[in-house]
């Protein structure tokens, strides 16, 4: 269908009309009769780029006496990548969020910054001095530009750019993790060199974005949480794991938004959620929120009207887990809620990987 011919053919006196018929000649599929219809359009629009990014954190870190800025390495193409530090007792217990390892899963990182912004507020006075916070807000910056050595046209965000899992190479960053340094794309030998192995990190969280269809017990999950399930990682690490789910399922699960299942992941040491905790003795929860900023499947893209829940998600996951280790509720959290949480399966088939 020719969307311009369409249009013009359209009586002009009704308005209502017009906006429906040009909804469903969009061939994005973001509105109108796809599996996103109603969640409105794909798009990049109210998305950071990577330099607002950038501006962003340098605004906060001028504002903010206890944040630090460090740059841990480069991108493919040469984009610095940042984290952001909130360490003010070094025998305080050390958390890590890392987002957009996968440049199309781009929420967790708005949040994020949101977080870092309520940070140097009053809201979280006290907190600071008794937790260390790393915040690494975009590992894979030029997948997040669409800045790739390969092609992106089929990619159904409208904007100005697409964004896309790979990094500029192509390689998926979520399986480099069980790699000799040396062997690794920059982005994670930078993460594992000058992160991982260079802090005492107790705690990670590892935030990505599934596909919109996945659900358990009918209804559509707003996101998925795993643990370690690589055999190697130590029983205690393991535990400690667990209970940071515990943590955060308690946090988003009675918010009337939030309705979490269980990731069905893998336990290949590749996977970071995995090799941080077999090499690193870290703590670690994958927390896979709904729906993807671009893709070129349709039913993985999500529309714009679900951002706002899916922000707050990841502020509400973050904000849950540092008061948890600030006042060490997270010691004694009941963790056997993930015996009988009930693991999603996915309406249309279409697992999206961690
Ligand atoms: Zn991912």
């Amino acid at each position: 269908m020719n969307l311009k011919k369409k249009v013009l053919s359209v009586s002009l006196s009704s308005l209502l009309t017009l906006s429906a018929v040009t909804a469903v000649a969009l061939p994005v599929g973001a509105v109108g009769n796809g599996p996103s219809a109603g969640n409105g359009q794909v798009t990049t629009s109210i998305l950071h780029t990577y330099d607002s990014l950038v501006n962003y954190l340098k605004t906060q870190d001028a504002k903010q006496e206890a944040l630090k800025l460090e740059v841990i390495g480069e991108t493919v193409k040469g984009r610095d990548i940042y984290l952001a530090k909130y360490i003010s007792n070094p025998k305080n217990p050390t958390i890590l969020f890392l987002t957009q390892q996968h440049g199309n899963e781009q929420l967790t990182t708005e949040g994020t910054l949101e977080f870092i912004k309520h940070l140097g507020t009053n809201k979280t006075k006290g907190l600071l001095e008794n937790v260390n916070i790393l915040i690494i807000p975009m590992l894979n910056a030029d997948g997040a530009m669409g800045d790739v050595n390969f092609s992106l046209d089929d990619y159904l965000a409208k904007g100005d750019r697409h964004l896309t899992r790979a990094n500029a190479n192509g390689v998926d960053l979520n399986r480099e993790h069980d790699k000799k340094t040396s062997e690794m794309q920059v982005e994670v030998k930078a993460l594992h060199e000058n992160v991982f192995a260079k802090y005492d990190i107790d705690y990670m969280i590892d935030l990505h974005h599934q596909g919109t269809l996945s659900e358990t017990e009918g209804e559509l999950v707003s996101g998925s949480m795993l643990y370690p399930t690589n055999a190697n990682v130590k029983p205690e690490v393991l535990e400690a794991s667990k209970k940071l789910g515990a943590v955060v399922y308690n946090a988003i699960e009675p918010t009337g938004w939030g309705h979490i299942g269980k990731y069905n992941g893998g336990s290949g040491e590749n996977i970071g959620r995995n090799g941080a905790a077999v090499r690193y003795d870290i703590a670690t929860l994958l927390f896979e929120m709904r729906g993807m900023s671009d893709h070129n499947i349709e039913s993985v893209a999500l529309g714009q009207k679900s951002n706002g829940y899916l922000i707050k998600q990841t502020v509400t996951t973050l904000d849950a887990a540092v008061r948890a280790l600030a006042d060490n509720s997270i010691e004694t959290v009941d963790e056997s809620f993930w015996d009988t949480l009930p693991t999603q399966t996915n309406r249309s088939g279409e697992e999206a990987d961690e």
